[in-house]
């Protein structure tokens, strides 16, 4: 009875909800700005406060993992997908790049890509890689991503691979309700998570220009180091991290992935005009309105269904708890053919 009245408050915005946003926000603060874990890392025996956080952040998606496994246990989709996820952290994003550091090699994550991970598409950083990691780099971020992107829509990443969706998914779980579903939240994300992406290109494009022109314009190194400073700051811990993963218990767990990351924006430009979409079964929605509570992007799962109207949209990360929810077994997550998305039939 007390752990059920805890677990509400918790997953519904109560005063402990507040306590543990203000205990991620605290620790991402720390984790960023300043040392402290650097010696709790060093005291654990490890080598800095990024393998420490590496290690946390693994555990946190395995535990959450198990969590959702047995939540959703009679559905093979969710529980494929969650394995999935789970091995990717393990290996992907913890064991290899500290393998590779171990062995005095590059500490590079193959999981991630340009533009969600500016520096792999940044000539200063790349060209000093070994060249199968420039060629990998150049080959994932302008070809794997968008082919995939196209045929699968956007959750062959943002919801099997990534670990910020990885985070989201399983340690997120309990939260996914929490996302704002009102129209001026899907007007902000409409501009804020493009207006990430240009930026993030246009950084790019400089850094090539101040990488092609090095030791001619000592003016434009500044800038473009100053310019790629400030997006570490306020993209990639502010946004990324400390809003991020700190808003979970008040505004769901996909912050981050909604309105401010690049990947994820560009793979929605793609999955609008790829094979992906939610079909919708006619005439079967009673508007209970699980689907919509449930969805972790905000979008309006029931207006669709209510209108029998099988849909594409750009930010939806085909998580399918849409369809999990679903009491009458309307939804249905596809890659259909050209043709169908043509015709609608
Ligand atoms: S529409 Fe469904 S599959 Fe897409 S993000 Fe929302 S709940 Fe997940
Ligand atoms: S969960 Fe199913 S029945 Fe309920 S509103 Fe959504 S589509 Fe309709």
């Amino acid at each position: 009875m007390v752990a059920n009245r805890f677990t509400y408050d918790l997953t519904h915005r109560g005063i402990s909800a507040w306590m543990l946003s203000f205990l991620l926000f605290a620790f991402y603060l720390d984790l960023y700005f300043t040392e402290h874990l650097s010696g709790v890392a060093h005291a654990l025996g490890l080598d800095g406060k990024w393998t420490l956080y590496g290690l946390l952040y693994t555990i946190a998606i395995v535990a959450g993992g198990i969590y959702v496994i047995r939540k959703y246990r009679h559905n093979r989709y969710q529980i494929v997908r969650t394995c999935v996820v789970m091995a990717v952290q393990i290996v992907f994003g913890f064991s290899v790049p500290n393998l590779l550091k171990f062995l005095h090699q590059p500490e590079f994550y193959f999981s991630y890509f340009w533009p969600l991970k500016l520096d792999y598409l940044n000539p200063g950083y790349l060209f000093s890689l070994p060249l199968p990691y420039i060629l990998y780099s150049f080959l994932a971020a302008l070809v794997a991503v968008p082919i995939l992107g196209a045929f699968f829509g956007k959750r062959w990443y943002c919801s099997w691979v990534c670990g910020c969706g990885g985070l989201a998914n399983t340690a997120g779980d309990p939260f996914r309700h929490l996302t704002s579903k009102s129209s001026a939240a899907w007007r902000f994300e409409r501009f804020s998570i493009h207006a990430v992406l240009v930026i993030s290109v246009l950084l790019t494009v400089l850094m090539f220009v101040s990488w092609g022109a090095r030791g001619k314009y000592p003016q434009l190194s500044a800038f473009t180091t100053s310019f790629q400073s400030a997006y570490g700051l306020w993209v990639g811990s502010m946004l990324s991290g400390v809003i991020g993963v700190g808003l979970y218990p008040l505004g769901g767990t996909r912050v981050w992935c909604r309105n401010f990351c690049p990947m994820a924006a560009l793979l929605g430009l793609t999955q609008k005009v790829g094979r992906f979409r939610i079909a919708v079964k006619e005439n079967m929605c009673i508007s209970c309105g699980l689907c919509s509570h449930n969805c972790e992007m905000g979008i309006d799962v029931r207006a669709y269904a209510q209108t029998n109207t099988s849909f594409t949209r750009a930010s939806c990360v085909g998580c399918g708890l849409c369809a999990e929810v679903c009491p009458r077994g309307v939804l249905r997550l596809e890659n259909t053919s050209a043709l169908v998305q043509i015709t609608g039939v």
